[in-house]
């Protein structure tokens, strides 16, 4: 199975006519309520393509959360060890959007920012069974970093994909991940010099590796996916789709990447797995609502 520790959050979105000025009303034009954050858009994504996912995160004990858990359970995933904490609220991110797609996201980290060695705790009596562990940056570090740790203990594939972007990270967590997955901004922020394209990635994923992780796949959107591995680098070319919103790409990356290495294929072809669940992401509006199942999956591996 498959262990996603991390983000659980809810999506807030007003289309408006223009962004808003301080002290300013506005009348707005829609509102959407949709289920994110990178964690959840993981986890839906590896049990979309039928892996057994499980999820330990927390929520808050608001309407919101209870929503969170339901639309989590609907896609498969997992949610018994999704601790429901009493003291804040569920994560929000309160996103306006106007018509010329520009946009102001205020992010409520809530239950996700109390994140903490009870919930490693619970992920632990877990890892035994699994096979991957998927982590982001949308939680607090420490409790990242020892989620990386009991990973590594129990001889489970860490998977780290390294966002939001950050300048660093501990030198103590790269040690720790067998496969960090950042996109061109991240890798930038991370390795200190601008990265765009195949080249430059080539060059980033090597110093990540540098820094202590065994392999380093960096995704460069509609070009395709640079990996790093310790015995060698290869450049795997995105699918041509039509692209409508690539919104959840990286998430879907992740998942079809977790998913791959959890049946049991090579990292090269985990890479494929990854990309084409990217690609399918991309022809479809939203996160969470642009996953593919797996028939969807394979049949488009397979044209
Ligand atoms: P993120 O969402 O983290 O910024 P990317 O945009 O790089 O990540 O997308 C992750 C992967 O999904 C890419 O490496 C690529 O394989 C696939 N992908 C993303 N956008 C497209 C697209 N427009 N067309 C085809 N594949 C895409």
């Amino acid at each position: 199975s498959i262990i996603v520790f991390g983000s659980i959050n809810i999506d807030l979105v007003a289309t408006v006519p223009r962004l808003l000025v301080a002290g300013e009303t506005l009348l707005g034009h829609d509102f959407f309520k949709v289920p994110g954050g990178k964690g959840a858009n993981q986890a839906v994504a590896s049990a979309r393509l039928g892996i057994p996912t499980h999820i330990v995160g927390r929520i808050g004990a608001d309407s919101f959360g209870t929503e969170l858990v339901n639309s989590l359970q609907a896609s498969g995933v997992q949610t018994d060890d999704v601790f429901v904490d009493e003291t804040v609220s569920s994560g929000v991110a309160m996103i306006t959007v106007d018509v010329k797609g520009e946009n102001q996201i205020i992010v409520i980290p809530g239950a996700n920012g109390r994140v903490n060695q009870e919930d490693v705790e619970r992920l632990s009596h877990l890892l035994p069974t699994a096979r991957v562990l998927l982590l982001q940056l949308e939680i607090p570090m420490p409790a990242v970093v020892a989620a990386a740790k009991a990973g590594r203990k129990a001889g489970v594939t860490v998977i780290l994909d390294p966002a939001p972007a950050q300048k660093d990270i501990p030198d103590e967590l790269y040690s720790l991940v067998d496969i960090i997955t950042p996109n061109e901004v991240e890798a930038g922020g991370l390795v200190g010099f601008s990265v765009d394209g195949e080249e430059s990635a080539i060059k980033a994923g090597e110093v990540l590796r540098q820094r202590g992780v065994k392999n380093a796949i960096v995704k460069l959107g509609a070009k395709g996916v640079v990996c790093s591995t310790p015995e060698d680098k290869f450049f795997i070319p995105a699918f041509p789709v039509d692209t409508v919103d690539t919104t959840a790409a990286g998430d879907a990356f992740n998942g079809g990447l977790a998913a791959a290495l959890c049946e049991g294929l090579s990292l090269r072809q985990a890479v494929v797995w990854g990309a084409a669940a990217g690609a399918l992401a991309a022809t479809k509006l939203g996160a969470q609502p642009s996953l593919a199942d797996r028939m969807t999956f394979d049949a488009f591996l397979r044209q």
